[in-house]
């Protein structure tokens, strides 16, 4: 029988990224130690064991942060510019290595190929953003209130930053801030989801032959692997930033954890994102928005579509439309180009995709379009779902909170202020859209009293932010900041500095101290 593997190339693209199939303590890079448990790496897609890892020991953690920590000493003294040309490196092979890993994330993780590709993609863009901030750490320059002093601030390397990235975008993330970081004089530990760890291992191989090829310590990209590390990271003195993206729960302890030793966070967290269809909007346009964005990755990014919050005089329309796309939704591999929607990460998200909808039906909710588990042939591993479409009320229990599935609430207002209200009304901020070609409803929902998300889109769905712009939430999303912008002042640290070249020695506010 011709396994998926075997159709699109799975073992030939794990052989170029240096991973050994079914192999107990696959390495987990030359510069890592990883002695501890094994971690078993299913892929939704067929549900195939692809590979073993080991995880971390405390033993292996403390090696792997001497590593780091001496790494830094170095890395930090090296001109950001220098250090921009080894990111630049990494850009050019991660080019060369986008077929294979763009592979690798759609097995592993099952989300399509297309998406593999992009999240490959996306490092690359970061690679090459990272390159130009390495000529622009920009500090500014102030007037003194004292006569012949000079003040300005300088940003400094932070030190070691801690990545904990999640499941669905098992190497976008890590390098959305390991770019940053790298540039920044930072050296970077980043402990990957267990649900996808060949992906972090994968990368860690692609980034190893640059930091020899330009003598850099290896110390400089670090790799721990398995749950316990998440929690060393967290307690860990030494690690000056954590940036972690995953779960509300989770978060909140890291955020507890963290700020207990006074470490500073980026906390990227769970959304719960609508998109406002007004009755001006163009709803062929808001077709492509909220379908992929409610089903693409199977509903399991932080900004899919969760709510669509309709003018009641479009409802109807809007709502047979999207009924019309979903019956024509292909589900199936993720590696098929003519798929739309793959699997879930694994059965537990099944089983949580399942109870949220029966809670739906026990609030109130009325199933529009019929969910389920997709069964027989080609859906071997369990993990296929229907996406489904519930007409329910934005308060219930289970809109206020984040199901990673593709289950769309959909809900009906009546003025522009309501429907804000409505977007706003969930404990999480991440991500959020109108569709309008209204001038004054787009400038409302962008103003101060409108959308209170990270992110505000007009006339393009919640889902698939570009690298230039700083990505994160507010509320229950934990309110950081990564990626693009002046996002990298949070990987830095600041200093103000006032010199005097005068030969007297006044005081700020003009105090008196006569000796
Ligand atoms: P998760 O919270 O279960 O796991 C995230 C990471 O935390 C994993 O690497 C996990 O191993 C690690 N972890 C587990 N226990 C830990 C501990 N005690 N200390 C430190 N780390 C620990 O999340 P998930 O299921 O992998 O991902 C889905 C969630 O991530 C969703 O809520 C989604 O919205 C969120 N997410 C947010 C963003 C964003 O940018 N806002 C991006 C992607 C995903």
């Amino acid at each position: 029988m011709i396994t998926i593997a075997d159709q699109f190339g799975i073992k030939s693209a794990l052989e170029i990224l240096g991973i050994e199939a079914i192999n107990e303590g696959t390495s987990t890079g030359a510069n890592n130690f990883a002695n501890g448990k094994i971690i078993e790496s299913y892929s939704p897609a067929d549900g195939v064991l692809i590979a073993k890892v080991r995880a971390s020991t405390k033993e292996d953690y403390e090696k792997t942060m001497q590593k780091a920590s001496e790494a830094f000493i170095e890395w930090r003294l090296v001109p950001a510019p220098r250090r921009g040309d080894v990111v630049r490196q990494m850009g050019d092979e991660l080019r060369k290595f986008k077929e294979p890993l763009g592979k690798l994330v759609s097995y592993e993780m099952g989300k399509s190929l297309q998406e593999g590709y992009g999240e490959v993609q996306e490092m690359i863009d970061i690679c090459d953003f990272a390159v130009g901030l390495s000529r622009q750490l920009y500090g500014l320059t102030m007037h003194s209130e004292r006569p012949q002093h000079r003040m300005y601030e300088q940003y400094h390397p932070i030190g070691t930053v801690g990545i904990i990235s999640a499941f669905n975008f098992p190497v976008a993330v890590w390098s959305w801030n390991a770019m940053i970081a790298w540039v920044c004089g930072d050296v970077a530990i980043w402990k990957p989801s267990s649900k996808v760890p060949l992906c972090g291992i994968a990368c860690q191989n692609i980034i190893k032959t640059v930091l020899k090829r330009n003598n850099v310590p290896e110390g400089v990209s670090c790799l721990v692997t398995g749950n316990e590390s998440g929690d060393l990271i967290n307690n860990d003195k030494r690690i000056s930033l954590v940036s972690f993206t995953g779960s509300t729960r989770i978060g909140r302890h890291v955020s507890k954890t963290v700020a207990e030793r006074f470490g500073n966070t980026i906390l990227e967290l769970g959304g719960n994102n609508a998109i406002i269809v007004s009755q001006h909007a163009d709803i062929s346009m808001v077709l492509v928005g909220a379908v992929f964005g409610a089903v693409g990755t199977a509903g399991q990014r932080c900004t899919s579509t969760r709510r669509l919050i309709i003018h009641e005089s479009v409802y109807d329309k809007t709502i047979g439309v999207l009924k019309n796309a979903y019956s024509q939704l292909q589900i199936g591999n993720p590696l098929d180009e003519n798929n739309h929607v793959g699997p879930l990460i694994d059965k537990g998200a099944v089983q949580e995709y399942l109870n949220a909808i029966e809670i739906a039906k026990k609030e109130g909710g009325k199933i529009i379009v019929e969910g389920g588990v997709v069964e027989g042939e080609g859906y071997e591993s369990g993990c296929y779902v229907k996406p489904c479409i519930i007409e329910a009320e934005n308060h219930f229990d289970i809109v206020q909170s984040e199901t990673f599935a593709p289950i769309l609430y959909v809900m009906k207002y009546s003025t522009i202020e309501e429907a804000i209200a409505l977007q706003n009304g969930v404990p999480q901020g991440l991500s959020s859209s109108i569709f309008t070609n209204s001038m004054r409803e787009m400038e409302l929902f962008l103003s101060q009293s409108g959308s209170d998300c990270g992110i505000a889109n007009v006339n393009i769905g919640t889902s698939g932010a570009e690298i230039g712009g700083a990505f994160g939430g507010e509320k229950e999303t934990g309110g950081g900041r990564e990626s693009g912008s002046d996002a990298w002042k949070a990987y830095m640290r600041r200093q103000t500095n006032t010199i005097n070249y005068g030969t007297q020695l006044p005081l700020a506010q003009g105090i008196k101290f006569d000796l």
